[in-house]
């Protein structure tokens, strides 16, 4: 049965693009076939992964304003078993474009129905905002994982997010469930690092995830070359934690 996981903090670069490319390069390398969709306007998770922008006929745009069928988006990339539905700058005018539009929530659970049945994992990259693009990901998808930066200020604006899943459980997705909160660019020789996971696991407690994401240049090396960290940098500790978080996620949903 396919899980479809969306990756989701609206405050930026706390690591969701790059939490959404590595899980979706070590889920694909532990044969559990999956789909990385970028739902970001910014489009990293399409660059990220390697794919040309320029060379795209369709985006996930196309396919939001039912111009184009998941199916005929798809792209593939260098690691077998997995694939891309990728996005690109016009996405910017779907949140205008829909304001009006009945049901514009479901849109994506919409275009991605065909897709259920085809991948075990589909992972759901979003922008930094609560926008109507996040509420799309979060009516589509199965399970909400949350990537905190181990900083200062890491837990605010989290029980703004936790309400708005809450909400789309109520109404839009009752089936919705919070994955787990993962600690990203943690730096255990840092009080700070330490001190916001200490909080962090006192508040969520069985909700935060065992494994941590370490600070590791590999993994901000990685998306200018358009690859994963596991083709970039495979032995790296960058590498090790995603595949780590990639069996803890298979654990919990066998
Ligand atoms: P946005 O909100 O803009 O979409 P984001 O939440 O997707 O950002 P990323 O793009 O994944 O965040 O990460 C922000 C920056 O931090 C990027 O330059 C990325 O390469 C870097 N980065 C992410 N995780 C790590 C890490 N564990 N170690 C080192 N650098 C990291
Ligand atoms: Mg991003």
């Amino acid at each position: 049965m396919t899980q479809i996981i969306c990756i989701a903090n609206q405050k930026g670069g706390v690591g969701k693009t790059t939490t959404a490319i590595n899980l979706a390069a070590a889920l694909a390398l532990s044969a559990k076939t999956t789909l990385l969709v970028d739902c970001d306007p910014q489009a990293n998770a399409t660059t990220g992964i390697g794919l040309d922008k320029s060379g795209l006929k369709k985006t996930l745009y196309h396919g939001l304003i039912g111009e184009a069928e998941a199916v005929d988006l798809i792209a593939t990339c260098d690691i077998e078993g997995l694939h891309i539905l990728p996005s690109r700058v016009e996405l910017i005018g779907f949140e205008v474009e829909m304001m009006g539009a009945a049901d514009r929530e479901k849109l994506l659970r919409r275009l991605l129905e065909p897709l259920r049945g085809r991948y075990d994992y589909i992972l759901l990259d979003c922008p930094p905002s609560l926008s109507l693009l996040t509420l799309n990901a979060f009516t589509a998808a199965d399970t909400v994982l949350i990537p905190l930066q181990s900083e200062f200020y890491a837990l605010e604006g989290l029980g703004q997010l936790l309400q708005t899943v809450k909400r789309v459980k109520k109404s839009l997705n009752t089936e919705l469930r919070i994955a787990g909160i993962l600690l990203t660019m943690f730096d255990g020789r840092t009080n700070l690092s330490t001190q916001v996971a200490e909080d962090a696991e006192q508040y969520f407690r069985d909700l935060i995830f065992k494994t941590r994401i370490p600070r590791n240049v590999r993994l901000g090396e990685a998306p200018s070359f358009g690859q994963s960290i596991f083709t970039y940098a495979p032995a790296s500790k960058g590498a090790q934690s995603y595949m780590e978080l990639a069996e803890e996620m298979m654990g919990l949903s066998p």
